[in-house]
């Protein structure tokens, strides 16, 4: 059982509503969907969402390191050759995390689907029962926030992530509003997105502290390590690493520098399941609790994710929300919003809808 055929869809996602952080506004959600088909009549899926910000891939420079690159090392290959790929990818080209991802992604559910087990079973075996999801809430108005946060407790959200970063009064403010709207025993947790100095960092920890915020996620800017430290070293509240983190180098320098309390693995900074296993395996080791986050990710690689997390011990929240940020996907999520629960289907667990798939396409390429 070989490959013999990989497709790319280029697709385009739409977004209920737009998504605004420290660094961008998304209105839609730019997607690479990834088939790959074996002899054995089985079809792997695997998925990109790239982030310029962080990885430095654009929707454009991942399809064509994929097409021109990395999908052809595989063709003629047996999918459960992924240690072999990553290493062939490589050694082919530096970087271009998130396209390695979508091959990686692929490559698990294709050799899943062919041993019909689910991925999970791959991935160390179940050891949660189910994923609870935060709400995450865009950097609004304070008012709006709060509105939004008090919608979500509603909805039977159990944790809130707000993002921030923008001048520490306003973000005090918003911490403050969203904490008065959120029922008792709800978490609240906040992701800066790098749009804090170290000391509007500590500003902010030292003025949020009634609210009991459950951790901070990257107050600071991605290249700097140091100056996370310097937060970390200076308060007692939770700081979550994520932007700076892709591989198992950089959680190697987090833990030289004890960095960060938590680490946050995306799938698409770490080129895939392979490495991202080792890495919360790496953090088990350093007593560095991590989440699983995700970029805003359609059903394909939110569940790929979702199964690594759901097999790790070490893997104690998530951020696996883009299913429940779309209003249109290529397939049916198990769970709802506020929860994904996993089953005992072969792979992902999902039958990709091709017809949306082209319905969404504004490119495809073939590579045999
Ligand atoms: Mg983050």
């Amino acid at each position: 059982m070989t490959i013999k055929r990989i497709t790319l869809h280029g697709i385009r996602l739409p977004l209920k509503r737009p998504f605004k952080i420290a660094y961008d506004t998304y209105e839609d959600i730019e997607s690479l969907v990834i088939g790959i088909e074996s002899t054995s009549g089985h079809t792997g899926w695997g998925e990109a969402v790239v982030d310029q910000h962080v990885s430095g891939e654009t929707w454009q420079s991942a399809r064509r390191i994929i097409a021109d690159e990395l999908a052809p090392l595989l063709i003629g290959k047996p999918a459960e050759d992924i240690g072999a790929f990553h290493r062939a990818a490589e050694a082919r080209v530096r970087h271009n995390p998130s396209a390695k991802a979508a091959l990686d992604i692929a490559l698990h559910d294709l050799l899943a689907r062919q041993c019909r087990r689910p991925l999970h079973a791959l991935l160390g075996g179940r050891c949660h029962e189910r994923l609870e999801l935060p709400c995450v809430i865009s950097m609004l108005s304070p008012e709006e926030m709060a509105r939004q946060a008090d919608d979500a407790c509603r909805q039977g959200y159990r944790s809130i992530k707000i993002k921030l970063g923008d001048t520490p009064e306003a973000d005090i403010e918003r911490i403050a509003r969203v904490r008065e709207a959120l029922a008792p025993g709800v978490a609240l947790r906040v992701d800066a997105n790098q749009g804090w100095s170290a000391k509007q960092a500590l500003q902010v920890i030292r003025h949020a502290e009634p609210y009991g915020v459950e951790w901070f996620e990257q107050p600071v800017f991605i290249e700097s390590l140091e100056s996370l430290a310097r937060v970390s070293h200076a308060t007692e509240a939770v700081i979550m690493a994520d932007e700076p983190i892709h591989g198992l180098r950089d959680m190697l320098r987090v833990i030289r520098l004890e960095a960060a309390d938590m680490v946050n693995i995306k799938l698409m900074k770490s080129a895939g399941l392979h490495e991202a296993r080792t890495m919360a395996e790496l953090g088990m080791a350093a007593d560095i609790p991590c989440q699983v986050g995700s970029m805003v990710e359609s059903s394909i690689a939110t569940l790929a994710g979702a199964h690594l997390a759901i097999a790790h011990p070490n893997i104690v929240a998530n951020d696996l929300v883009g299913p429940a940020m779309l209003a249109s996907d290529v397939a049916e999520m198990p769970g709802d919003d506020t929860h994904i629960a996993l089953d005992e289907s072969a792979g992902l667990g999902i039958d990709i809808d091709r017809d949306r798939v082209r319905e969404l396409s504004a490119f495809e390429d073939d590579i045999d």
